[in-house]
């Protein structure tokens, strides 16, 4: 067995394991956050509030101008009836007349204003709605290419479990302490790769010949002198 290219194989194949468990975890993360949706929807529902309320306003407005119009009528009908003959009566009901139209000229101010603020209100609406549609057909799209590359993950993890126990398996327990030591004390990157110029590429330093010869002849095991790592020569 060629320790060093194996080694190397298995650190390549736990380095990428990691690199997936670690995008698996924000791709399980960002599928259970719906807090933009949330968002949207709790404003939608804020929207709709304060349009129910600007129309319920408006309405009783209108109903209420209606209600003294009506008592406004009464009250002249009884002034021109004829049956009041009474002039301190007659001058109560022309007052009366006089104040009530006083009154509905106040209350269609406050009408055109409640009628102003409907128009906003449903505007905000309509853009809160908008949003919301908008915001959940994203959410929706996103939910399902996350649950496809959650679906990626999870086989390239378990293929890559599967390579990593294989190797595991195949070498002798020594080697493998070897690895785990360098492991520890390496960032996970206990082996390098030695270039053509026999340049260590984890640390950057030139090898000797004779170790770059030992790490050519894939039979023995070679350290790098500078960072301690095992040398592999790819090829
Ligand atoms: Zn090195």
């Amino acid at each position: 067995m060629e320790i060093a290219p194996t080694l190397y194989r298995l650190q390549q194949a736990e380095l990428e394991r990691a690199d997936c468990a670690q995008r698996l975890a924000q791709v399980i993360a960002t599928l259970g956050d719906s807090s933009k949706v949330a968002a949207a929807d709790a404003q939608a529902k804020a929207a709709q509030v304060a349009l129910t309320q600007a129309q319920t306003a408006v309405r009783e407005l209108e109903l209420e101008i209606q209600s003294v119009k009506t008592k406004r009528a009464n009250t002249e009908e009884r002034m021109f009836s004829g049956k009041v003959t009474n002039p301190k009566e007659l001058a109560g009901l022309q007052s009366e007349s006089e104040a009530l139209q006083r009154r509905i000229a106040r209350l269609e101010d406050d009408l055109l204003e409640a009628l102003i603020r409907l128009e906003e209100a449903q505007a905000q609406h309509a853009a809160a709605s908008a949003r919301l549609a908008e915001v959940t057909a994203q959410r929706e799209a996103q939910v399902a290419d996350l649950t496809r590359q959650r679906e990626e993950l999870e086989r390239r993890i378990a293929a890559l479990d599967g390579t990593i126990a294989q190797i595991r398996a195949a070498l002798n327990p020594e080697s493998v302490s070897l690895y785990e030591y360098l492991a520890r004390r390496k960032g996970n990157r206990p082996v390098a790769l030695l270039t053509r110029a026999n340049v260590c590429s984890a640390c950057g330093v030139s090898v000797p010949i004779a170790i770059a010869q030992q790490a050519r002849d894939r039979s023995q095991v070679a350290f790098c002198p500078s960072c301690e790592r095992i040398l592999h020569v790819e090829g």
